[in-house]
């Protein structure tokens, strides 16, 4: 039950407005009472100034010794209040004389006044004004004075019942009693209702999260208010969608790409093989035939099976370069030796330009299958009589490796998506073109992926009709980290 937001939400603002209200309701009660008592001490010393003027006034001139007893008479005759006793003491403590007793609580009404007596002489003598008494189960303040009038010293008590104070306050915490529980308690269901509220896209975006897989990448959470933060996570939450379905949808397209380029020549390799066995007796001319043919296939699939591995391996981050220093001028002078026999075979004259010395620190066998790659598709899309070269350059702490041929260029609106995986200008060109089985429209994906992994890149930078340049760009050292 706890584990759901809108209870746990509810619970805490509950819990929180409760501490609040509590704290709120103790300070007002304390504050209350304090001043309860403070006008309750401020009317006791009035009470006390009009009692003691009545004295004053009735004993007049007077010393003889019975005038303060006359005196305290007559001011009692005249001062009667519910809930309050006047008593006077002499200075021996003996009583002087004392007011009746009008209980406003009928509870205290059957006291006796004489009962009064024992309690009041014993807060004679304190050294505070002001005293809270506790006797037969309630609850009293005196108000101590000593006087003296004509010679004749005495002390004055007023005796005040706390019962009309207490009242008020315990209405005061009855009444908080009841409204703080029920404050607490709509609050708590207003709480619960607005988390609901406040809650439920959450809820339907959950419910809409749960129902897309594989199957319908296509739909989206829908955003019922882009602007709040609901709005952002389900935004969010759809841009997500958008990268997971490209890169599924890419996924997808590099298999039945995969699958296709594979066909083809599986399918030769299979059709050559029966056609082969089919006939008993064939000359070895003609066997001979049949397996270049399948060894041009195999040739064919296998630098594509390799392809496709590297490019997995490299998409899954398994590919880790394995550095180490070399000149790449060397590399450069070596590739174009090894591609000369096959420029030379298609009458094309392929030149390393003379350059300085290039050291580099790089995955040299990577290095080198991009430098191959380029010269292959150089020599492959150069028609006989062409030339291709080769040249490396140091720029800015940077070497450029520029693959130039005479080839046919490649159409300016196509110049981004060569590097794409399987694509071909020209399918069928590109298949008729190749020696022994050819590309499947990976190696400049490769190219690029090479060129990219040593933090440099691979980029077409001239494609006319009179020919094309590839130009990879890359670090003399590896960026650290
Ligand atoms: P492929 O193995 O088909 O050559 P690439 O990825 O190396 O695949 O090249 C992709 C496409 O770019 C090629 O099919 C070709 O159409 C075009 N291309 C690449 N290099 C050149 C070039 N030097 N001249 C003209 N077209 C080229």
């Amino acid at each position: 039950m706890f584990s759901s937001v809108r209870i746990r939400l509810t619970l805490w603002y509950t819990a929180a407005m409760a501490v609040i209200l509590i704290f709120l309701a103790s300070v007002t009660y304390f504050v209350i009472r304090q001043n309860i008592r403070a006008r309750g001490d401020a009317q006791a010393v009035e009470l006390a100034n009009t009692f003691l003027s009545t004295v004053n006034a009735e004993m007049g001139e007077s010393t003889k010794p019975d005038s303060l007893d006359y005196g305290v008479a007559a001011a009692i005759s005249e001062h009667r209040f519910r809930d309050v006793v006047f008593a006077v003491f002499d200075p021996q403590g003996s009583l002087i004389g004392m007011s009746e007793w009008f209980p406003e609580d009928r509870r205290h009404s059957e006291w006796k006044r004489d009962a009064l007596v024992a309690p009041l002489r014993g807060v004679l003598g304190a050294s505070v004004p002001f005293q809270s008494v506790h006797f037969a189960g309630r609850n009293y303040r005196v108000y101590v004075r000593e006087f003296s009038f004509s010679q004749q010293a005495a002390t004055l008590v007023v005796l005040q019942s706390l019962f009309h104070q207490n009242e008020f306050l315990e209405t005061l915490a009855d009444t908080f009693g009841v409204v703080i529980p029920m404050t607490l308690l709509i609050a708590g269901l207003g709480g619960y209702f607005l988390a609901r509220n406040s809650l439920s896209p959450v809820v339907a975006m959950s419910e809409q999260a749960r129902s897309i897989g594989a199957d319908n990448l296509d739909a989206r959470l829908s955003v019922s208010n882009p602007d709040d933060e609901l709005g952002h996570l389900a935004q969010s939450f759809n841009g997500l969608l958008d990268r997971l379905s490209a890169s599924f949808d890419r996924q997808k397209r590099f298999v039945a790409d995969a699958s296709h380029e594979l066909r083809t020549p599986v399918a030769i390799l299979c059709g050559e093989t029966e056609v082969a066995l089919a006939k008993q007796d064939r000359t070895q001319a003609e066997y001979r035939e049949a397996l270049r043919i399948l060894a041009d296939e195999s040739k064919r699939l296998k630098r594509i099976v390799e392809d496709l591995f590297t490019l997995a391996r490299a998409d899954a981050g398994q590919y880790p370069l394995s550095y180490s220093d070399f000149y790449l001028d060397e590399l450069a002078a070596e590739c174009a030796k090894n591609m000369r026999t096959l420029a030379a075979a298609k009458q094309i004259t392929l030149i390393c330009e003379p350059s300085g010395e290039a050291l580099i620190r790089a995955d040299e066998a990577l290095v080198r299958r991009l430098m191959l790659n380029l010269l292959d598709n150089a020599i492959k899309y150069t028609q006989a009589g062409g030339a291709v070269s080769l040249c490396v350059k140091n720029r800015d702490g940077m070497y450029e490796l520029g693959v130039t041929d005479s080839g046919p260029g490649i159409p300016a609106d196509l110049h981004s998506k060569i590097f794409e995986r399987f694509f071909r200008v020209d399918k069928a060109r590109s298949r008729k073109e190749q020696d022994g089985g050819g590309g499947a429209g990976l190696g400049l994906s490769i190219g690029a992926w090479i060129a990219g992994a040593h933090q440099g890149q691979l980029e077409l930078t001239r494609s006319t009709s009179e020919g094309s340049t590839f130009t990879a760009t890359l670090p003399q050292h590896p960026p650290p980290g």
